[in-house]
């Protein structure tokens, strides 16, 4: 049943890098949108962190930790990729990579356009806004010198992304994001920019609709081959030691990484294997390995996002 309703779901978007993402599969449109956003909340029912600091939780709040730890890590995991897509289709850079990375993380999710990704945007943005509070309590100065551009300047241009896709739509987020009418007048401009510019340089590695649609086929049905097969893409759910244990637990659940998974094979012809992996670092990070071709998601990631979660 889940190739019926997956093929339900691709006959909605074709064209560009709305073809793009459709699939975050599981995230995308119709029916399978419906039952992903049943799997993701399913995980976030589930979702049983150890910290004493949620111990206070209702069972609601426990879930919208959930899912906000989900959102702010499916567009990580869309940023990773980026940088991936960025080396392994050896596009040009015309400005920093970071910030490449960070826009085609946001014209990604929009061009999937469920509430799910939205949500993961909102997320982001919220997240990277009180990465920001958090650096001002603890009076660690924002580094300048850094690749990544300060978070609250990252989070206002994920809120102007949304908001130049859509502006009768995302009106009221803009504004509650308190993003000035000044730059609120520029984003539109600067949505279609980056639309056209990602669309523009993906085009030559993006798979024709009818060749995504065997493609899909031939991994759903047919028997595997080397080419096309999920083997493109390997998941790893790499161990999780004592505390960090609910994060890969509601990772998995969630099922995000296949999800990724199904929508890049879906998408793009690669040129090489790679891997996705969510692994214990050590340290909250994620990051893409070239020379292994190998996208990191640390758990301690996961468990950052956590923290930066108000106390109830
Ligand atoms: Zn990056």
């Amino acid at each position: 049943m889940k190739g019926i309703s997956t093929l339900q779901s691709l006959t909605l978007r074709f064209g560009a890098l709305a073809v793009a993402l459709t699939a975050y599969l599981a995230f995308g449109t119709s029916g399978a949108e419906v039952r992903a956003d049943q799997t993701v909340a399913q995980a976030a029912k589930e979702f049983s962190p150890t910290d004493p600091r949620f111990s206070a939780l209702t069972q609601l709040q426990r879930e919208e930790l959930a899912e906000s730890i989900l959102g702010s890590t499916l567009f990580t995991v869309s940023h990773e990729l980026g940088h991936a897509i960025i080396g392994l289709f050896e596009l040009p850079m015309l400005g920093p990579e970071e910030d490449a990375a960070d826009t085609f993380a946001a014209i990604a999710l929009l061009s999937v356009g469920s509430e799910f990704t939205h949500r993961a945007m909102l997320d982001a943005a919220i997240s990277l806004k009180r990465a920001a509070e958090r650096e001002h309590r603890t009076a660690d100065e924002p580094v300048f010198f850094q690749q990544h551009r300060p978070n609250q300047q990252r989070a206002y241009s994920i809120v102007c992304l949304m908001f130049g896709s859509n502006p009768r739509e995302f009106k009221d987020l803009a504004e509650s994001a308190k993003l000035p009418q000044e730059r609120q007048e520029t984003c539109t401009y600067e949505f279609e920019q980056a639309d056209d510019a990602w669309n523009r340089v993906l085009r030559p590695h993006m798979r024709s609709a009818s060749s995504a649609v065997r493609s899909l086929l031939r991994r759903l049905l047919g028997p595997k081959s080397a080419n096309n097969s999920h083997e493109l893409i390997e998941i790893r759910h790499l161990d999780a030691p004592g505390p960090l244990a609910p994060y890969r637990q509601l990772l998995v659940r969630s099922g995000m990484l296949e999800a990724v998974r199904e929508t890049v094979l879906y998408q793009f012809v690669l040129p090489k294997k790679i891997a996705i992996e969510a692994k214990s670092c050590g340290e909250p990070n994620a990051y893409w390995n070239p020379g292994p071709t190998t996208l990191t998601l640390c758990y301690e990631l996961m468990a950052d996002f956590a923290e930066l979660f108000p106390p109830q």
